[in-house]
């Protein structure tokens, strides 16, 4: 008998431990729900809100093919007991993930009391070496997994119910949650709509993405918007990557297809780092990194997160982030910067606030984009991005700004993007001059060290990319 247990791989399709695990008489399918995990390292109700969306389709798709949908609550100690009272011959099927350390310590105990019994399967599910690490052949690797064929849907079971199952079905469990509805604009998961934004993405809405992709005015339908869905699974990253390769060559917008393709790579590139080295979750990749900025200062943090920083740009930026739960690239590397550099905040604590915010917070991204955007990895040249400049840039006229803060609506376009608005709105937090320039001082003196130098060729070694690029 097998146990298929789903974590953030909501889907039908393309699902590894389903598709095999289901391939038997009798097959459990189970969601495990751990209150803990869900207050974990950067993890909120607003994913959570996604992840249920994800969720019911999938128990609806289900229940299709003669299988229920149980959800077990708890942790992963408090499931193998679970399982070792009620099915004690079965075998685990899952997809392996890369997660925050509650997540990673909770379930590599579960995995080896079934590996010493030889009764886990677990399977690869991103572009990501789980054995074997080796930077050098990272690339041919990540080709190998994500050019294996598509896994179609699973086959309609004959129905089993098996007796002493005291297990919630996916309608009752979420009935109980209390769902946070704040975000006013949310985006909405499920494979049916992961599948539908990927299909507009590639056929029409990509047209212009390489450029249209640094403003927030128009990146918002620009973007493939598929983040949410590659993270909690709704869509397999294998199925997007070879729909795209299907795409490029009767596409007439190749060159921003190409852009994508990129990040594709990306995506995985990053997650690995947090894979190889999981400390990344609280310490600098830099190790002489850590000891730049103090203990942090919660109320300039409050202001900065509640977007109440002066600089309308900026609060702009969290205002829309907060109605959508997402923000394109350039943004979320300004907002960061901002924090990391002219605030000077060290980034263990503005991470995980930052992180609540994203519907689409995938640890491995997040964390390692965080650690790029603060100056702490020592491999990548640190980029202090001027809010005044970006206002300017991406939102000449203001109008963006002023549909996101209609306070500001009649005010002129220079001095809402220069923050020169007296007292009419809140008083600028720092001097962005100023705090630039002491910032880029203390970082590359220390950049210029003997020993910073000498480390951060081990960091190369371990994370760097063996392919030039720019993030
Ligand atoms: C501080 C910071 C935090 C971030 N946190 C996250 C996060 O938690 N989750 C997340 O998915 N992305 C994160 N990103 C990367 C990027 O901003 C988002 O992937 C992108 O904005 C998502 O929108 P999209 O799906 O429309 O992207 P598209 O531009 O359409 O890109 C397609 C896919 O490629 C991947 N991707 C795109 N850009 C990057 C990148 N720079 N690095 C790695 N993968 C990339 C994503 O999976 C994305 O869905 C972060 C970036 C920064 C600067």
């Amino acid at each position: 008998m097998n146990i298929i247990l789903l974590h953030r791989d909501l889907r039908m399709y393309d699902n590894p431990a389903l598709f095999h695990g289901t391939n038997a008489e009798e097959a459990l399918v189970v969601y495990v729900y751990d209150k803990k995990y869900w207050q974990g390292n950067g993890k909120s109700g607003f994913q959570l809100k996604f992840a249920m969306d994800c969720l019911g389709e999938v128990s609806n798709n289900l229940k299709n093919k003669n299988i229920p949908l149980h959800v077990f609550e708890g942790n992963y100690e408090e499931l193998k007991n679970w399982i070792e009272v009620n099915f004690p011959k079965s075998v685990i099927y899952m997809n392996h993930f890369t997660d925050i350390g509650y997540y990673r310590n909770d379930t590599n105990v579960f995995k080896r009391f079934y590996a010493d019994q030889k009764r886990i399967k677990i399977f690869e599910n991103f572009g990501i070496q789980t054995k074997n690490f080796n930077r050098d052949a990272w690339s041919f690797d990540w080709q190998k997994i994500m050019t294996k064929p598509i896994l179609s849907e699973i086959k309609t079971s004959t129905p089993w119910s098996p007796k002493n199952i005291k297990l919630n079905g996916f309608e009752e469990f979420s009935s109980k949650l209390n769902l946070n509805d704040q975000m006013t604009e949310y985006q909405i998961g499920g494979e049916r709509k992961a599948f539908e934004l990927m299909h507009s993405f590639l056929e029409e809405r990509g047209s212009g993405y390489a450029l249209k992709m640094s403003s927030p005015v128009e990146a918002e339908f620009a973007c493939s918007r598929l983040s949410t869905h590659i993270a909690f699974g709704s869509i397999s990253l294998k199925t997007v990557y070879q729909s795209l390769l299907e795409a490029i060559p009767n596409s007439s917008f190749k060159k921003d297809l190409y852009s994508f393709k990129k990040r594709l790579h990306w995506h995985c590139h990053f997650i690995q780092k947090l894979e190889t080295e999981p400390e990344l979750e609280f310490s600098s990749m830099h190790p002489m990194c850590d000891k730049l900025r103090g203990d942090g200062d919660n109320e300039i943090i409050e202001k900065w997160i509640k977007g109440e920083t002066g600089f309308p740009f900026l609060d702009a930026c969290m205002q829309f982030l907060k109605k959508k739960g997402w923000i394109n690239f350039r943004m979320r590397a300004m907002i960061m910067s901002f924090a990391s550099y002219n605030l000077w905040q060290p980034w263990q604590k503005t991470s995980p606030l930052l992180a609540q915010l994203f519907i689409d917070y995938e640890p491995g991204i997040h964390i390692c984009q965080v650690q790029m955007q603060s100056g702490v990895t020592g491999i990548n040249l640190p980029r202090i991005y001027s809010v005044i400049k970006q206002s300017k840039d991406q939102d000449p006229d203001a109008s963006w700004i002023k549909s996101q803060l209609p306070q500001l609506n009649e005010f002129s376009a220079d001095s809402i993007h220069n923050a020169e608005l007296a007292e009419a709105y809140k008083e600028i937090i720092c001097d962005p001059k100023a705090s630039a320039k002491k910032a880029r001082e203390t970082i590359w003196s220390m950049r210029a060290d003997k020993d910073f130098k000498k480390l951060a060729q081990d960091v190369y070694l371990k994370h760097g990319s063996r392919m030039k690029r720019r993030a």
